[in-house]
């Protein structure tokens, strides 16, 4: 039998607590250092606490928690969650008159899922804490790696809000395989570049966010959930401004979480006025419907106490080096977040990598006397090569759909190209055709082969496009051709 391995996981936020679970589920020594305190508990504030708090889970992100091998996870996540089964537009019409329009994300009917991502982790967490062979390590700070000698350094400090002014101290160590998922800023990824000769690419979009709210109807303790919410809790909702957007995702407590997303040109003149008077007027003219449903003064308020944060986004290559470190999610390829993937291709990602350290582990088994670090470090090589093609068609893909998401929507070619392949997709399923959001977010293909079959089906679209119309545009052509040489030569008989 296989010697336990000491997985060491860097962040204990949704893809690293995944990773945990995958990694305990195998029998091995699992060890989760966290920079921040522990976030189940109530008396400390996580420091910088910038994530949004709520969003879009999808089928790879399910699908990675439905193989993590705890059943309980995958009924308490799904009991948490809205169904979101398309986006809900709104705007104004030349009369003035404000409408909106549903826009189903499936011809099938599936849907999406609005969820609370603290409760997510939480929910994680909780299961890690019950499992005999897992360790936290919260208000730990990785500051130093040796991926050679496998040791890693990290300050420990004290808890939350009391870490100013707190002595901190050093720990050492060592592990056999380090998991990197400590974000976006990740200090594994910053460690890794120094072993292996890492291509890094990081673009901050000319975009900044920051988040609302809108309150429920009712917070009467016996009203149902549905009657709760102000605007349909099954849609996405989007303000379309051609340049920026407004967009809201239901909680399961009647609130909708609602973020504005603007150039910092944008975001500069709003703050320019202290009193904050241009902000009611801009929402009026471009997101029209939103000071009916957050109070002038409210929006006000949260412009101004809501952090304004940047989207950054993320490619690297390689993933790993030799047999000792790998990253995952946010530390291997943050994206903007308007596919709504970026956890969901972390989670995914867990999958992914565990499955080619089994299927290298099963082939070792049959060699008596194998090291696992030689079969590690071969499906490590092998993480690397499947997953970067993937990770870097899903980022693309996310910030194309940031024109889609503020303007293509309204765009009739848009629309046209929507109903014909859905149109396909459900009247002739054989043909295996569906737009490129369903193959994203309701499978489990290869963010890479979506991206080849929708280019596939953009340029079939086309032909068949110029075959319809262009044959009768053609033949009327040769017609009038026809007569005109008809009456040439009838012409110069006369
Ligand atoms: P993180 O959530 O960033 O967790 C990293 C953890 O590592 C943190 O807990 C951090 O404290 C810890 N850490 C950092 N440095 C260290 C260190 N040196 N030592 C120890 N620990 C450390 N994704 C979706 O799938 N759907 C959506 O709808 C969606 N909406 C989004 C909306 C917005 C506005 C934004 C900004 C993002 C959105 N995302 C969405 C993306 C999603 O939030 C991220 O992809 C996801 O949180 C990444 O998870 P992670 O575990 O990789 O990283």
């Amino acid at each position: 039998m296989a010697k336990r391995q000491k997985i060491v996981v860097i962040g204990a936020g949704p893809v690293g607590s995944l990773a945990a679970l995958y990694a305990a589920n195998r029998g091995d020594d699992v060890e989760i250092y966290e920079l921040r305190s522990d976030l189940r508990d109530p008396s400390t504030t996580p420091l910088n606490f910038t994530k949004s708090i709520n969003l879009a889970l999808s089928e790879r992100g399910i699908n990675a928690m439905r193989h993590a091998g705890q059943p309980k996870l995958i009924e308490h996540v799904m009991g948490a969650t809205i169904p979101m089964r398309g986006r809900m537009i709104h705007g104004r019409r030349a009369n003035g008159a404000l409408y909106e329009e549903s826009q189903d994300y499936d011809v099938h009917g599936r849907s999406i899922l609005a969820i609370d991502r603290g409760g997510l982790n939480k929910r994680l967490l909780d299961i890690l804490e019950e499992m005999p062979n897992v360790t936290f390590f919260f208000n730990h700070k990785l500051t130093g790696a040796d991926f050679r000698k496998n040791k890693a350094w990290f300050e420990v400090r004290g808890n939350g809000a009391a870490t100013e002014g707190q002595q901190s101290r050093e720990v050492e160590v060592d592990f056999d395989l380090m998991l990197g998922a400590d974000g976006a800023h990740s200090a594994v990824r910053y460690h890794l570049m120094k072993y292996t000769r890492m291509d890094y690419q990081q673009v901050y979009i000319d975009a900044m966010w920051c988040e609302f709210q809108i309150q429920p109807k009712t917070t009467a303790p016996d009203a149902s959930l549905y009657s709760k919410f102000l605007i349909s809790p099954n849609h996405l909702h989007i303000w379309p401004g051609k340049e920026f957007m407004f967009i809201a995702i239901p909680s399961d407590d009647g609130t909708f979480t609602c973020t504005l997303f603007a150039p910092a040109s944008l975001f500069e003149h709003l703050e320019s006025d202290p009193t904050g008077a241009v902000i009611p007027p801009f929402f009026d003219k471009h997101f029209p419907g939103v000071t009916a449903l957050i109070p002038p003064a409210e929006l006000i308020a949260s412009f101004h106490r809501n952090p304004h944060l940047p989207l950054i986004s993320i490619k690297c290559n390689p993933y790993h080096y030799g047999s000792s470190v790998v990253i995952l999610g946010d530390a291997a390829h943050a994206m903007v977040p308007f596919y709504g993937q970026g956890m969901n291709a972390g989670l995914e990602d867990v999958r992914i990598l565990f499955d080619i350290l089994d299927k290298h582990a099963r082939m070792d088994e049959l060699s008596a006397g194998a090291d696992p670090s030689a079969s590690r470090e071969r499906a490590l090589a092998e993480y690397t090569a499947v997953r970067i093609p993937d990770a870097h068609a899903i980022n693309d893909l996310a910030l194309q759909n940031y024109v889609e998401m503020r303007a293509s929507v309204l765009s009739p070619v848009y629309r046209l190209r929507k109903f014909l392949e859905e149109a396909l997709s459900k009247y002739l399923p054989s043909l295996g055709w569906q737009t490129k959001y369903a193959r994203v977010s309701f499978g489990n293909e290869r963010y890479s082969e979506v991206v080849a079959r929708s280019e596939h089906q953009g340029k079939m679209l086309v032909r068949g496009f110029v075959g319809l119309v262009g044959a009768p545009v053609l033949a009327g052509g040769i017609f009038l051709l026809l007569r005109y040489k008809r009456a040439v030569d009838v012409g110069l008989r006369a």
